[in-house]
């Protein structure tokens, strides 16, 4: 009877939060975030860093940097796609209420943002702060409406150390004021072509597979050459036959390109901390949009709602004055990423009251990570995601250690479902649909419960926010999504 109980509570919208905010935040912040740096590392799945426990050394910097964080354990993406994950963090609205979908298809349309979502750029705009955003394009764009409420959208495919440069330039100017910038990399997503000189650390020597010829002949080219010479059905030719030593090799190269993302990271956080003032005044959120998955459920990349690609990384570091007060440490409470947007807009005094976002600030638990609302505790999260053609759709919740997914094919009418024991079985080994068990049973029962009302709450807020309008994609579009492998 817990999850039916905690449904009313836990799916609804922020008015129904737990009211802890208005009282301990101004005596914590004082106003001490002038600016807030968002950090986007496209397709990074949490179990891939090290300050999420992986034994591989992919990312030091980034364990440096975490340790002076809040880092949140248990955060859940809303999709495991770029175009819809992304939205849903700009807007902190379900991808069932802002219906931006990810473009796939040979004749997709490409969805715009419904113009009654209120994005946290807007909420900062109107409160003073510049906003800067420095993307890396594909299914996150202007073309969708994303750049709303920016004053500087730069969207470009390149590396990672370019985008890093175009925000430096930006933030660093001397005449910037109050900002809010995004940084937003594809580096780790597929094609995983790392720099060469990380191959010896990380790639199995022995790997003697069809892929290591292919992959090496990319080796020494820019990421343009490099994304436009292996077209996704050109890099991922014979997947069907890989065995698992191919699929340790990608694995591998994808740790790699963490690596690399990790060293870039070194000259900006370096930047950053030589400058007493903006390192006194910046909060750094360093999170991904979704996951990647190396055949652990039978696929590649990123089209399904298992951990692998819902579990993402969220790393909060506030000014070092607020780290001294306590704002340290590790959260397991699970959240999701569209609690980041009114995290934010707090952070930095804005008033998000007329946004009707969904999410809820975090900033009680950047506090004190230590002691921990127990309204928290009673709260599901939800995850969805839309493949089209299809059109396949499927929805995620999770609750107090259970997970329940629902699939549902609509051109064939076939149905799937799966129910994990999260807590006991963390990769997700073992469906317990069928399960007899009487917790599972129950655990079941609750859940369809919770997401049956998530959809229609989700649907009631896509009402309120009005028709989303729809575009036919360009040609320069889809040359871009042809080298993103998302058309095929
Ligand atoms: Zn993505």
């Amino acid at each position: 009877m817990l999850l039916l109980a905690a449904c009313g509570e836990g799916a609804t919208d922020r008015s129904a939060a737990p009211d802890s905010a208005p009282e301990s935040a101004p005596s914590f912040l004082e106003g001490s975030v002038r600016n807030v740096l968002l950090i986007s590392i496209d397709t990074l799945r949490a179990d891939r860093l090290e300050a999420f426990g992986y034994d591989r050394p992919t990312s030091p910097n980034l364990a440096a940097f975490a340790r002076r964080s809040v880092v949140f354990e248990n955060a859940r993406a809303q999709a495991p796609q770029t175009a819809p994950s992304h939205a849903s963090l700009f807007t902190s609205q379900y991808p069932g209420a802002h219906r931006i979908v990810n473009v796939h298809g040979e004749a997709p349309l490409v969805h715009l943002l419904p113009e009654k979502a209120t994005t946290l750029a807007e909420v900062l705009s109107a409160a003073g702060v510049e906003t800067g955003a420095f993307v890396s394009g594909g299914n996150l764009t202007r073309k969708m409406a994303m750049d709303r409420g920016f004053d500087t959208w730069d969207e470009q495919l390149d590396d990672v150390s370019d985008r890093i440069d175009a925000l430096m330039e930006w933030m660093l100017s001397p005449e910037r004021g109050a900002f809010f910038a995004v940084l937003h990399t594809y580096q780790v997503h597929a094609p995983y072509i790392p720099p060469a000189d990380l191959y010896p650390e990380f790639v199995d020597p022995n790997y003697e597979g069809p892929l290591r010829a292919r992959l090496t002949s990319y080796l020494g080219m820019s990421m343009q050459e490099t994304w436009a010479a292996a077209v996704g059905p050109k890099y991922w030719e014979g997947m069907l036959d890989y065995d698992d030593d191919d699929v340790g090799f990608l694995s591998d190269l994808y740790d790699a390109e963490i690596r690399y993302v990790d060293q870039q990271f070194r000259r900006l956080f370096r930047a950053i901390n030589a400058n007493p003032e903006l390192l006194s005044t910046t909060a750094i959120v360093v999170l991904s949009d979704h996951g990647e998955e190396f055949r652990e459920h039978g696929k590649y990349q990123h089209d399904q709602v298992f951990e692998e690609l819902l579990h993402v990384p969220l790393i909060v570091r506030l000014p070092p004055a607020l780290e001294e007060a306590g704002a340290v440490g590790r959260v397991s409470t699970p959240v999701e990423l569209l609690d980041v947007a009114p995290t934010v807009a707090e952070l930095m005094g804005a008033d998000d009251s007329q946004a009707g976002w969904t999410g809820r600030s975090l900033v009680p638990l950047l506090e004190d990570a230590d002691s921990l609302p127990s309204q928290w505790e009673l709260r599901p999260t939800f995850s969805e995601l839309v493949v089209d053609p299809g059109p396949k759709y499927s929805r995620a919740v999770v609750f107090r250690g259970w997970k329940y997914i629902h699939t549902w094919q609509s051109n064939i009418d076939v149905t799937w479902e799966w129910l994990f024991h999260l807590e006991e079985d963390p990769l997700e080994k073992t469906n317990l649909i069928h399960s007899k068990d009487s917790e599972a049973v129950r655990a079941l029962a609750g859940l369809r419960e919770l997401l049956k009302a998530h959809s229609l709450q989700t649907k009631a807020k896509a009402e309120e926010l009005g028709p989303a309008g729809a575009v036919e994609m360009d040609a320069d579009m889809e040359r871009l999504m042809r080298q993103l492998g998302y058309i095929r």
